[in-house]
């Protein structure tokens, strides 16, 4: 599968045309010839540079000024790319990469440098370089597409490069990713995870919606047909491949004829949170549900009639869900009662502040160690979905009390925290601005997705 002898000289251009992002390295085993960075590889083989400079040219639309000759150098390395396959091997990757390197194995194996090279998660890349000669030029494995380092984004591979005495050495690498922001916007039809995949919107974005928004709308029972979204968010590429999700910067979620709003925002000092547009904090004291959103429990919360169809007649809430789905408290709060409860089951009872309570019945199994007293705080899991008790199949029971008394949770306006301070409002003003802007100039087009360059 070698492609022998000097590979032609393509233009620039014609590179960029020819290897979009995406596409090229979409199907596996992907072999590259690219003699134009014929310089850059030729370096990386006697000195490994920070940048692995050979696909950048795929996204770096900008021709770069001067830009490099072609030289007529050998050693234009062959670069292939494989994704690891949950149950794969060293060995078979090795074997995929066509790496015949006698000593490299036992190596990666043993080397205490080369350790993140034991654990292999299916679906991050491995890359090996060959030279003209089919000698190994370099071998890396993006174990950490993208983390955040410092407030950085950055991308993270383990770069394995032959020594001068016919051995090998391993070292962590570490890159800042390139950051794209995207706006998009979306109109519920079935579920929201149909909106957010018609618009491109990851899954890990449209999580974060429904956490940025969890004291305002229960996602679970709330979502109905027409409800609409906008929503800028940023998204983390290197080397051209889309490598993750990044955070939403800002978001307008329209639920049943009511707009809230989002924005990031982090006064000078201090740590970023999500403020609605005049500047009030979005960190409830409650949260509006106990279950996560997810694909699964999306499908269960469309449905028109849950359970016992609502709050009347029975004091609580139900939300039906699988066996075993985690349950969260929805505030700060002190475990209050824990056991079984007749009709409800097995039983967890959360005490909070102002005479306030929330009961999850019907659970599976309790989470583990939880016990009476103890302090748990919002989102902290607290038990499973069951069906003990009374209930005909499983779900959540889920109760809001006041000073004991059921109330219905949407009957009333929950606590709400903190509004930034003057001082702080007018740097927030300022910095929302943008984001208002470009709401708005989604709120004029119809549909699709946008690329806005970050400047
Ligand atoms: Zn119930």
């Amino acid at each position: 599968m070698f492609k022998k002898g000097t590979p032609p000289n393509p233009s620039y251009r014609t590179i960029v045309r020819n290897h979009r992002p995406h596409h090229l390295f979409r199907n596996g085993l992907v072999f590259v010839a690219l003699a134009l960075f014929a310089a850059a590889a030729a370096l990386a083989v006697v000195q490994p540079p920070e940048t692995p400079a050979v696909y950048e040219a795929r996204l770096t639309l900008d021709l770069p000024s001067p830009f490099p000759e072609a030289q007529n150098n050998y050693s234009v390395p062959f670069i292939s790319q494989t994704e690891i396959r949950s149950g794969d091997t060293l060995a078979a990757l090795l074997q995929r990469l066509r790496v015949r390197e006698s000593g490299l194995l036992p190596f990666l194996i043993q080397d205490k440098n080369a350790r993140s090279i034991y654990k292999l998660y299916p679906g991050r890349n491995v890359q090996a370089a060959h030279d003209q000669h089919g000698n190994l030029a370099w071998l890396r494995y993006q174990h950490t597409p993208y983390a955040t380092e410092k407030g950085q984004a950055v991308s993270r591979w383990l770069e394995i490069t032959p020594d001068e005495q016919g051995g090998f050495t391993a070292a962590e690498k570490t890159q800042a990713v390139s950051v794209q922001t995207r706006i998009a916007e979306g109109t519920i039809k079935n579920s929201l995870f149909g909106a957010t995949d018609q618009a491109d919107i990851p899954d890990a974005i449209t999580m974060q919606m429904t956490e940025i928004l969890g004291s305002k709308i229960d996602f679970i029972r709330d979502l109905r047909t027409d409800d609409h979204f906008r929503i800028i968010y940023e998204t983390y590429s290197h080397e051209g491949q889309e490598v993750g999700a990044g955070r939403i910067l800002a978001l307008e979620f329209t639920n049943r004829n009511k707009t809230y709003e989002a924005v990031w925002f982090a006064p000078e000092g201090q740590s970023g949170s999500y403020y609605d547009f005049n500047g009030a904090s979005l960190k409830g004291a409650f949260l509006r549900t106990a279950l996560k959103f997810t694909r699964i429990s999306s499908t269960f919360g469309m449905r028109k009639h849950p359970v016992h169809g609502g709050w009347r007649g029975h004091s609580g809430v139900d939300y039906a869900a699988r066996t075993g789905t985690p349950i969260h408290a929805t505030a700060d709060g002190v475990v209050e009662f824990k056991g079984s409860k007749r009709g409800y089951g097995n039983t967890i009872i959360l005490k909070h502040h102002n005479g306030y309570s929330t009961l999850y019945a019907h659970q599976s199994r309790y989470a583990k160690g939880l016990k009476k007293g103890d302090k748990v705080s919002q989102g902290q899991l607290i038990g499973y979905v069951g069906s003990t008790g009374w209930a005909t199949g499983p779900h959540l029971h889920y109760e809001f009390r006041v000073n004991n008394k059921p109330i219905d949770p949407l009957s009333i306006e929950l606590p709400v925290a903190r509004t930034l301070e003057p001082a702080q409002k007018k740097a927030f003003d300022k910095a929302i601005a943008q984001y208002k802007d470009h709401i708005g100039y989604l709120a004029q087009m119809q549909g699709g997705t946008v690329q806005v360059a970050r400047n």
